[in-house]
């Protein structure tokens, strides 16, 4: 008899065609939260009131997130096989993604799933934000470049509804809901990064109230599509703001009139990169484009903030949908590969890679569900306040609850985002590692998912920029609110005999972390050298909690909190001390270092 094909390509071949039991893009992790680990009950009522139909809502949601899931599965194959396609100019001075984006952004169109954030009666669902996350997950794992497209039209749609007058509502809204109109946000400029108080684009107001706005974006993600919200410095206070995120102004400025003729937005030029291949990187140039602003005059940073902290946890879930995809490849890659006569998965090694990974996985999902948890949270009380109808006391009550979960909210929106990108390009990279070399040849798509990880860290902010985010936030005092929220939550898992040790191990920890922090300030810029550090230490306190809860709702899932709890911990006290017995001179000591080896001129 032959010898049976083991080689890298057999084996992959195999994983083609599907010999593992893969989840499917609905996956238990999502289920949970749906099903279990969410008060529909509290949110629903807060949000629509006592005659709210819990029941039927949660089932109409259940039925967008399993269409949701076919309709992502059956993107995959055409999205890995077209991975290399990239985006092109259009003649009209637009650009467009590829054509099997297209086909699949029209087949959600169609299904009425694109913005899915928009309330109903500018036809969206409403979708609150968890679900709506899980959504992007979801196509995420199937092509990031198509997250793209319907990430930002979903972003932008929200901040049109929030910040937008009636009549722009009612222009944008349902354009946006019925798939005709996509969004992008216009925010970097070639001396304007990170620091976007550098803007120049200038915007001036025109007697009839809309506004002129000229001047150079670049990195524009889908900046080819007709809705751009733009960031640009008002002209009458120009020179007086210029280097700050006063004087800015949000503005929709579309690409073309309301007579169709061009609006002076033209794509200038496409970039050329290493992943995402099928999103379109713009140049975008604005010359006398008529725009409306979007909220208050001067204050557009404030409201360009709302749209980037929804895109930070946008970048996060569809960091999180790569992680579920490198993570389902590498499974079964290792289980059919055979080596010394039997699947490598078995080799304590590569066992332990898998392992991590799962657990990495998980505890993203878990801090990232967290917090939308949180955002829905303030949406819902928001809804009620508006709605009116409380005792005064209730109502004093909800705005409380409501300022506190905001505080949790601007804390862990910055760890959301830095995790989930920074654990996506790492386990992109193991995955990689797992398949051995078929792992670095076009035969095998896992390569090609570390592509696409590599922008995750840097984009919607960068790494240090989130770190440096969450530790001002600790600074203004949101670690104590969200340390005591984490602590009563394992106060109350002292009773359960499969948690309790776990629970308290994880309570010690936080009260080093607070420590911790308390050292930091001493110096300002060694706490900033320290802000991965500190943002790494609370990103493992909240995501053992939460993965400690959902063991609390499903047993099954101790393990995955086991190994997170005694693995991280054991970090962040090792992390804690780094920061504490390093502490002096370090920030005078780095920068003799650089200037030793490469002395400035
Ligand atoms: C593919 C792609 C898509 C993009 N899509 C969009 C989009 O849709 N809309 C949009 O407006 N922009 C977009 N961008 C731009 C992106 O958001 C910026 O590239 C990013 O914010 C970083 O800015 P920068 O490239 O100028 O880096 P810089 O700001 O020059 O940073 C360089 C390095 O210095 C670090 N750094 C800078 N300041 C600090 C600080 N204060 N503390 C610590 N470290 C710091 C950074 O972390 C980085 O490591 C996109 C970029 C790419 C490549």
């Amino acid at each position: 008899m032959p010898e049976p094909d083991t080689g890298p390509d057999a084996a992959y071949a195999t994983n083609r065609d599907g010999g593992v039991n893969v989840p499917d893009f609905f996956g238990p992790g999502m289920r949970l939260y749906l099903d279990r680990m969410t008060d529909w009950e509290r949110l629903l009522r807060l949000r629509q009131g006592e005659d709210a139909d819990v029941e039927a809502e949660v089932g109409a949601y259940r039925t967008i997130l399993e269409t949701a899931a076919s309709l992502a599965e059956s993107f995959q194959a055409e999205a890995r096989e077209h991975w290399a396609d990239e985006a092109v100019l259009t003649p009209d001075g637009g650009a467009t993604s590829p054509p099997h984006i297209r086909r699949a952004y029209d087949k959600l169109a169609e299904a009425g799933l694109v913005s899915l954030g928009v309330s109903e009666q500018y036809g969206g669902y409403g979708l609150p934000a968890i679900l709506a996350g899980i959504y992007l997950e979801m196509i995420s794992r199937a092509d990031p470049s198509l997250m793209m497209v319907v990430g930002l039209q979903a972003g932008a749609a929200n901040d049109i509804e929030k910040y937008g007058n009636e009549e722009v509502k009612q222009k944008w809204l349902p354009r946006f809901t019925s798939g005709e109109v996509e969004g992008c946000m216009d925010l970097t400029e070639p001396q304007a990064g990170s620091d976007l108080g550098a803007i120049t684009t200038r915007a001036t107001e025109l007697p009839d109230g809309s506004v002129r706005v000229d001047g150079q974006k670049i990195f524009i993600s889908n900046g080819g599509c007709e809705v751009h919200l733009v960031l640009a410095r008002d002209h009458a206070t120009f020179d007086e703001s210029k280097g700050t995120t006063n004087g800015l102004s949000l503005l929709l400025v579309p690409r073309h009139r309301d007579d169709g003729a061009s609006n002076g937005v033209r794509v200038a030029r496409l970039e050329r990169k290493l992943g995402i291949h099928g999103s379109a990187t713009c140049e975008v140039v604005f010359e006398g484009a008529i725009g409306v602003r979007l909220g208050e005059k001067g204050k557009g940073f404030r409201a360009m903030l709302d749209l980037m902290n929804n895109a930070r946890l946008g970048v996060a879930s569809q960091a999180l949908g790569l992680c579920d995809a490198a993570l389902w490849d590498a499974i079964t890659y290792a289980r059919q590969r055979q080596q010394f006569g039997r699947p490598v998965a078995e080799q304590p090694l590569v066992l332990t890679m898998l392992a991590k990974m799962a657990v990495n996985t998980e505890a993203v999902r878990a801090l990232l569900y967290r917090t939308y948890g949180l955002v829905d949270s303030v949406a819902a009380g928001e809804a009620a306040l508006r709605r009116g109808g409380l005792s005064d006391s209730d109502a004093v009550q909800l705005q409380k609850d409501i300022e506190r979960d905001h505080t949790r909210v601007r804390l862990l929106t910055p760890l959301c985002k830095y995790f989930a990108t920074e654990i996506c390009s790492d386990l992109t990279r193991d995955a990689m590692q797992v398949f051995g070399g078929v792992g670095f040849t076009m035969d095998a798509d896992v390569g090609k998912l570390h592509a696409d990880s590599l922008i995750m860290t840097i984009y919607e902010g960068t790494s240090e920029i989130q770190a440096s985010f969450a530790l001002r936030e600790m600074g203004k005092g949101a670690l104590a609110v969200v340390f005591g929220e984490v602590r009563s939550e394992l106060a109350e898992m002292a009773g359960d005999a499969a948690r309790a040790e776990l629970a308290e191990r994880v309570r010690e920890v936080t009260l080093e972390v607070e420590k911790t922090l308390q050292v930091l300030y001493s110096d300002m810029n060694y706490a900033l050298l320290r802000a991965k550090l500190m943002a790494e230490m609370v990103i493992d306190v909240i995501a053992a909690t939460e993965l400690l809860k959902q063991a609390g709702v499903d047993p099954s899932r101790v393990d995955i909190a086991q190994a997170f709890v005694r693995r991280r911990m054991l970090d962040v006290e090792h992390k804690a001390r780094r920061i504490v017995v390093n502490a002096e001179g370090r920030f005078a000591r780095d920068f003799r270092l650089l200037e030793s080896i490469a002395p400035s001129s």
